[in-house]
């Protein structure tokens, strides 16, 4: 399907721009069916329009399925800036970009993604409610990442005791591409509970981090796809699990933090043939948009925790569903998510 007839399958797609502020935007809703659209905002020099078109759409939907999976009142929406933001990110452009984000009256709420921060959202703050994830100085829920690493740490025991049945981790072999906000938070989890963690990340200073704190072994880069373990836990990159890949993967069970980890949902259906239990990436990381979603009803960490360690028990529900229905558990993630949308959306109002 081509960029501009997938844009018609949306709700809206909103292009704006303030030639003062050198903004030029695109917002995305494409379902506000359970609520509010929730996505963070990216700022990228996209090379055209088309190019930055089709990533907030892709990125729109996934957070449609992210938020109807995590049980949240949200829909998916997304926006891009096209814009340098070492260069071109200034006040003016984050203001004019906030009072776009004011115009569509909360039917879009952003937040942080990448090229944005929470220093960002607070500008961004100074011209509409509508926006999430702003710093704790103004009530915000600051660094989302501990509550991601819990979500992923709930969802690896989960996956455990689905492959044989029993959660606990202790003497498991995990490895961990990617030692940075969420990966080391997840180490630390993990190391507590017993688990042999080996940890890869090509930053020093982050693995000498992981390695003087916790006294992880470590791994190369390159090699940590084809660790022998009993969990694989991509916190880096996307597109890391790829045909090319999982012909060299050495894992029973794949659950990590990493946003788009297959690099095609037929990767999924490979995954399965290999024996390999892919937990979907979009249900095991959602602590963070759990997190920032809280801020529209006053953040609460006990809430938030205790919504976070459900992503578990729906994890359980997507394995389920998959079995059943004979998919593989991407496909079941996904399927799990409209279901769900459309037994809400169906009640009478
Ligand atoms: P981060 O930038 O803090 O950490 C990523 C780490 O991966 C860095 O230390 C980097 O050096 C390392 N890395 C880069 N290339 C690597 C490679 N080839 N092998 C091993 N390590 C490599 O990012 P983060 O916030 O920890 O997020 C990690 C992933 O989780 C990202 O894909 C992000 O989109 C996703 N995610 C994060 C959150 C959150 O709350 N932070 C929420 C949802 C999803």
């Amino acid at each position: 399907m081509g960029v501009f007839t997938k844009a018609r399958h949306f709700e809206r797609v909103v292009y704006a721009q303030d030639a003062r502020a050198e903004l030029k935007t695109i917002i995305a809703i494409h379902s506000t069916r359970l609520g509010p659209a929730l996505g963070g905002c990216r700022i990228q020099p996209y090379r055209t329009e088309e190019a930055a078109l089709e990533d907030v759409l892709r990125l729109a939907e996934s957070m449609t399925w992210k938020a109807a999976a995590a049980g949240l009142d949200l829909g998916g929406g997304k926006a891009v800036i096209i814009a340098d933001p070492e260069r071109h990110k200034d006040e003016a452009l984050l203001r004019a970009f906030g009072r776009t984000v004011e115009s569509l009256g909360g039917r879009y709420i952003t937040s942080v993604d990448v090229g944005s921060t929470v220093d960002d959202l607070d500008e961004i703050r100074r011209e509409t409610k509508w926006v999430v994830g702003v710093s704790e100085a103004y009530a915000g829920s600051g660094d989302p990442s501990p509550i991601t690493a819990h979500g992923v740490a709930a969802s690896i025991r989960s996956c455990a005791f689905h492959v044989w049945r029993d959660p606990s981790l202790r003497g498991r072999r995990i490895g961990i591409q990617g030692v940075g906000k969420v990966g080391y938070n997840l180490a630390t989890t993990l190391v507590a509970e017993g688990a042999d963690v080996v940890v890869a990340d090509p930053n020093l200073d982050q693995l000498g981090r992981a390695v003087a704190d916790l006294r992880v072994d470590t791994c190369p880069p390159d090699q940590i796809l084809e660790l022998e373990c009993d969990v694989l836990a991509p916190c880096a990159l996307g597109g890391v699990i790829n045909r090319e890949t999982i012909s060299r993967l050495k894992t029973r069970i794949i659950c990590g933090a990493a946003n788009n980890q297959l690099a095609t949902v037929d990767d999924a259906d490979a995954l399965r043939r290999a024996d390999v239990l892919y937990a979907p990436d979009f249900i095991v990381n959602a602590g963070g948009l759990i997190s920032v979603a809280d801020e529209l009803i006053g953040w609460n960490r006990d809430r938030v925790l205790a919504r976070v360690e459900r992503i578990g028990r729906t994890l359980l529900d997507v394995f389920h569903l998959a079995q059943v229905r004979d998919m593989s558990t991407a496909r079941a993630a996904i399927e799990y998510a409209r279901q769900r949308m459309r037994t809400i959306s169906a009640l009478n109002r």
